[in-house]
């Protein structure tokens, strides 16, 4: 049994699991390539239009390997925290892929909790169960596929002299393709680079508590709590926002952010396939450039200031 598994959306932070669980039932595991062109443009010619780049660029990784597995993985992923959810696309991504896709294999459609070890293993008794009907195999290959994920750690923590918040969705901020290597841009300009996961836990928990309203979603949460703690703890002088055309989630939560900092120095950069590499540089350069001034040359250091939006201070 062949089991492709794209690597496109949260591969990049769950792959240990869905790897391990099915290579645990001893399935091949089919992986897609790396980002590149060419997944870009198979992805673009059959997915909808209106859909974001993230999941455009899913389609095409699921593109390239469909005629190579005998199943295809396509994670439904409702919740990763109780009581939140992820975004719309993911709860209908199977049947996205199903119907944009002609001559798909059988793909996993079970919904994915991932807030309990109780609902992740129902969701691998449904996936595993096109390989074997035993429940003890079943479970011996979901204890290693859970071992192998808590053992991977994903962000950036390189602080410098001048250091920024490299925000954003995870697919975006690690898919060297489709960001256009912004990582390696900033290495080469010497600027330090903080994500989200360096974030203090119990900070950003209290910046989302003084939220008018609980966040609904988990990259709400997450994308707001983590910039906002790093900006009240002074760890970065500027924040560079990676998001994606079309996405509703980002509208919101970069307009949560900027009442947050006020002028706070924030660069909010957004992709789609039509996006060329030379704005993005241009762009990339004028802001640090700006922020090497204000910092090393002037010692005009951002301004740190109070919350405009929260429970205490409503706008
Ligand atoms: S959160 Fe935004 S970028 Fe991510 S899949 Fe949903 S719409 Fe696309």
């Amino acid at each position: 049994m062949r089991v492709g598994i794209p690597k496109g959306l949260l591969y990049c932070k769950y792959h240990p699991f869905f790897e391990t669980f099915f290579r645990g039932l001893g399935a091949e595991i089919v992986n897609s390539e790396d980002t590149s062109k060419n997944i870009l443009n198979m992805g673009v010619k059959v997915c909808v239009d209106e859909a974001c780049l993230p999941v455009k660029i899913y389609h095409g990784h699921a593109a390239s390997i469909k005629d190579r597995c005998d199943l295809l993985v396509v994670p439904r992923i409702m919740q990763v925290h109780r009581n939140e959810y992820i975004c719309p696309k993911f709860c209908g991504l199977p049947e996205m892929i199903v119907h944009s896709i002609p001559g798909m294999p059988p793909v996993t459609s079970a919904p994915l909790y991932m807030h309990s070890k109780k609902s992740l293993f129902q969701w691998c008794v449904s996936s595993g169960s096109a390989i074997t009907r035993s429940r003890s195999r079943i479970r011996h290959a979901f204890e290693l596929a859970l071992k192998a994920q808590n053992s991977h750690k994903t962000g950036i923590m390189d602080q410098k002299d001048i250091t920024v918040m490299l925000a954003g969705h995870p697919y975006i901020v690690y898919d060297a393709f489709l960001n256009m290597d912004i990582v390696n841009k900033l290495k080469a300009k010497g600027i330090g680079i903080l994500t989200e996961e360096f974030a203090p836990c119990a900070a950003s928990e209290s910046q989302v508590k003084k939220l008018l309203k609980k966040p609904f979603w988990t990259f709400q949460r997450n994308l707001f709590g983590a910039s906002a703690a790093l900006y009240e703890q002074k760890k970065i002088h500027g924040i560079i926002y990676l998001s994606s055309f079309a996405c509703g989630i980002d509208s919101v939560v970069i307009d949560l952010i900027r009442f947050h900092t006020g002028d706070f120095p924030m660069l909010v950069i957004k992709f789609d396939e039509h996006t060329g590499e030379a704005g993005v540089d241009t762009r990339l350069e004028a802001f640090t450039d700006m922020l090497e001034r204000r910092v090393l040359n002037e010692d005009n250091r951002p301004t740190y200031g109070q919350c405009l939006y929260s429970r205490q201070n409503p706008v």
